[in-house]
């Protein structure tokens, strides 16, 4: 199977001629990954931020068997179904008042489109039809498909080779400011320079609130998002923000923006949202987005065959519903103190050059890129799974994670360290 695997199958950003081992999963519970050699491994990952629950939860599963007995897939063109209307329900009680409309779409990379599409044809439709550019900071990542790959980094968006096919955005420095500290002036000139130069042609800013994931896993000044929040009504220019990794409670508020105390215009969901059963996502707008996107009865052109899956609905439901009933920010409280307390200890190792904790992510930021296949080899040798990339390692386990586990996980950092 490994062999098959390795010569017919591409794992993400990796290579078809020297593929990195991968290493075969059999089952899961809880916070634990066996392998099929009857390893265990325990779970640091949340499988990409996904698996806030932990693995083959018993109210998960009874969710999509459910619904697996009523109907897995319909269209979503001319039909509509309980789990789709329960989870806008959800999603808009939960979210901050001024969203009011959902598109369910299948990735988070798609959810971005929907979003970018929602903003140009907003302006379009308004009048406004030379607003048709983004503005985005430097360190962020928004996913793999065209229109989101071009307001990720240019440098460390892992996309440099399409450069030259992308429409041209705007990108300002990434803040510098801090989570926690005050926001500083040359961070806010920094975009509101491009704003007096350009708002006539910016349909909206595109940003990660508070932390940048896969850009970098970086924490910046909820100051920074408020000042963003209020120059975009300065400048008449659309706040699209991306929570597809932050969403669901990570940062230890159910959602980014939430720090800063700010709505955004246009709100992308995804990753957590089915507590990592299955592909879905969301874009939320408020009233009057959606009422511009339709005026002259324009319809929002876009329509994935799986728009709405029924089983991801379902499932989605139930996890919100288990976080929701659930002491989520008592748990994440509590990893947030036990990394920042276990993860100390390595702050003064030669390698590290930062290392940085908020709500349910733990971050160790070394001075060169680690040999991250290495690393990773290591760490299953000492029973945990940690994908470093570039110069991170870092953590974000299930929020069901029991205290000597996590400490399992923050112990295996430093001897790796050691190692290189
Ligand atoms: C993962 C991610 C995406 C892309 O989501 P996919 O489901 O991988 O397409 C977009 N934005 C952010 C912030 C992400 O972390």
């Amino acid at each position: 199977m490994i062999e098959y695997d390795r010569n017919h199958i591409w794992h993400p950003y990796t290579s078809m001629t020297s593929p990195p081992c991968a290493y075969p999963v059999a089952s899961a519970q809880g916070v634990r990954l066996r392998l099929s050699d009857g390893r265990e491994l325990i779970d640091g990952m949340s499988s990409w931020w996904c698996a806030i629950h932990g693995y083959n939860h018993p109210v998960l599963n009874a969710a999509v068997e459910k619904q697996l007995n009523a109907v897995a897939h319909v269209m979503f063109g001319g039909l509509t179904h309980e789990p789709a209307v329960e989870l806008a329900k959800k999603l808009i009680g939960m979210t901050s008042d001024p969203l009011q409309h959902v598109f369910f779409s299948d990735s988070g990379s798609v959810s971005i489109e929907v979003a970018i599409k929602m903003a140009l044809q907003y302006w379009f439709n308004t009048g406004k039809t030379g607003k048709s550019r983004l503005l985005t900071i430097r360190g962020g990542y928004h996913g793999d498909t065209f229109g989101a790959m071009a307001v990720t980094d240019p440098v460390s968006g892992m996309h440099t080779m399409f450069k030259g096919v992308l429409p041209q955005h705007l990108f300002a420095a990434r803040p510098e400011s801090r989570f926690g500290e005050p926001v500083s002036e040359k961070d806010v000139n920094g975009i509101r320079s491009l704003l007096e130069r350009h708002h006539r042609e910016i349909a909206a800013i595109i940003l990660e609130p508070i932390v940048q994931g896969a850009g970098g896993m970086w924490f910046y000044s909820a100051e920074y998002l408020a000042a963003v929040r209020e120059m975009c009504r300065e400048f008449d220019v659309l706040l699209i923000l991306d929570e597809v990794a932050t969403g669901f409670g990570r940062t230890g508020k159910l959602f980014g923006y939430e720090h800063a105390e700010i709505s955004p215009d246009i709100l992308c969901i995804g990753k957590a949202m089915t507590g990592g059963y299955l592909t879905m996502a969301a874009t939320l707008t408020t009233e009057e987005v959606s009422a511009g996107i339709s005026a002259n009865d324009g319809a929002l052109m876009h329509g994935p065959t799986f728009m709405a899956n029924p089983l991801a609905a379902a499932v989605a439901v139930a996890s919100i519903d288990l976080l929701l009933e659930g002491p989520w920010q008592q748990r994440v409280a509590a990893m947030e103190e036990q990394m920042r307390g276990e993860l100390r200890a390595i702050t003064n190792h030669p390698m590290v050059r930062d290392v940085r904790v908020l709500g349910a992510i733990g971050v160790v930021e070394t001075h060169q890129p680690v040999p991250a296949n290495e690393l990773q080899n290591q760490f299953v040798e000492h029973g945990v799974w940690i994908r470093p990339f570039g110069n991170l390692i870092y953590l974000m386990p299930p929020y069901v994670i029991e205290s000597t586990d996590l400490s399992q996980l923050t112990a295996a950092i430093g001897p790796a360290l050691d190692l290189i």
